[in-house]
């Protein structure tokens, strides 16, 4: 194996130890963030985030507010919650866990998320700002995998990066990120003709698609650092337990990549760090304090 493992976990924790010394400073200054979760319905995996959330939020000395509604919550309700949550000065941070149930317009109900408040970097607000180079909340996913790109790979000026994926939740923001890094960029997905030859142009390739170790080794450029943000849960054959697994292969890339982050243990962590550290970023920016970097 040819690659460097990239250790998502102890970044995170890292983070996380940089997010808890900000906060222990702000409280010495009266100031305690706080976080609001809401999760409508009961989605196990959701669920399991939302709880993950809830235990991180406090283990960095922040306020974590729990909301959980039921699954056939009407819209006004939800949207009532979330005012109250604007209006609410304890609260720096707001999140609504997706996927919404059906009934419920995902759009409308982050839209509806005091923009400063929206740490999962969703609202439209935000959005167009991150597209225009302003400053906004910055999604938690890409924005991991952005600092661990940085990490590994230093300046991303001039590096060719192919995002696989163009959620408006992963690949756009992801893509986004990357341009503003001067990385010259192209976003794959399902219509994208002879995906492999597209990927070998990479130094960074970046897949979130969603389909069990799709890509393969072959498809790399020999020393491509690969960053798989797929969370994908398997079976394998003659096993009793499932397991998790990314969107790459991830023996035959790590035969062939500079560097690649595992999965679990690689973007997954990121994730909540990145939403803590955005909280921290809400605090200080509502009380015109420093930001962190
Ligand atoms: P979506 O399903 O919203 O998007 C998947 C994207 O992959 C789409 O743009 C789709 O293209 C593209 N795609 C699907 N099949 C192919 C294919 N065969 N070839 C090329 N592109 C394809 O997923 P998300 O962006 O929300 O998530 C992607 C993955 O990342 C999932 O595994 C998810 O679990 C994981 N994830 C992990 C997080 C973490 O914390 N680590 C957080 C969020 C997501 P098209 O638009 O044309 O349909």
């Amino acid at each position: 194996m040819a690659a460097v493992i990239i250790d998502g976990k102890a970044f995170a924790a890292k983070v996380r130890a940089q997010v808890g010394a900000a906060v222990t400073a702000l409280k010495a200054q009266g100031i305690t963030p706080g976080l609001a979760v809401v999760l409508v319905g009961e989605d196990p995996a959701s669920q399991v985030y939302v709880r993950n959330k809830h235990r991180q939020t406090i283990e960095v000395g922040m306020n974590s507010f729990e909301h959980r509604l039921p699954a056939e919550t009407p819209e006004a309700d939800l949207l009532a919650l979330i005012a109250q949550l604007n209006a609410d000065t304890a609260v720096d941070g707001i999140l609504v866990q997706l996927p919404l149930p059906a009934h419920l317009n995902a759009e409308l109900v982050i839209n509806a998320i005091d923009p400063t408040k929206d740490v999962d970097g969703f609202h439209i607000d935000n959005v167009g700002k991150l597209v225009t180079g302003q400053k906004s909340m910055v999604p938690c996913t890409p924005l991991g995998s952005l600092m661990l790109l940085r990490d590994s790979l230093g300046d991303l000026n001039g590096l060719e990066a192919v995002v696989i994926g163009r959620s408006n939740i992963v690949g756009k923001p992801m893509a986004n990120l990357l341009l503003q890094q001067g990385c010259t960029v192209t976003i794959a997905h399902s219509r994208t003709r002879d995906l492999p030859a597209v990927v070998r142009r990479a130094d960074i390739v970046v897949a979130a698609v969603g389909r069990p170790e799709m890509v393969k080794g072959e498809w790399l450029k020999p020393g491509a650092t690969v960053i798989d943000v797929g969370i994908n849960r398997i079976q394998p054959a003659g096993a009793d337990k499932a397991k998790l697994v990314g969107d790459c292969d991830f023996d035959s890339c790590a035969a062939v990549a500079g560097a690649i982050t595992p999965v679990p243990g690689g973007v997954g962590p990121m994730t909540i760090a990145c939403l803590l550290a955005n909280t921290l970023t809400a605090t200080c920016r509502r009380y015109g304090l420093p930001e962190p970097v």
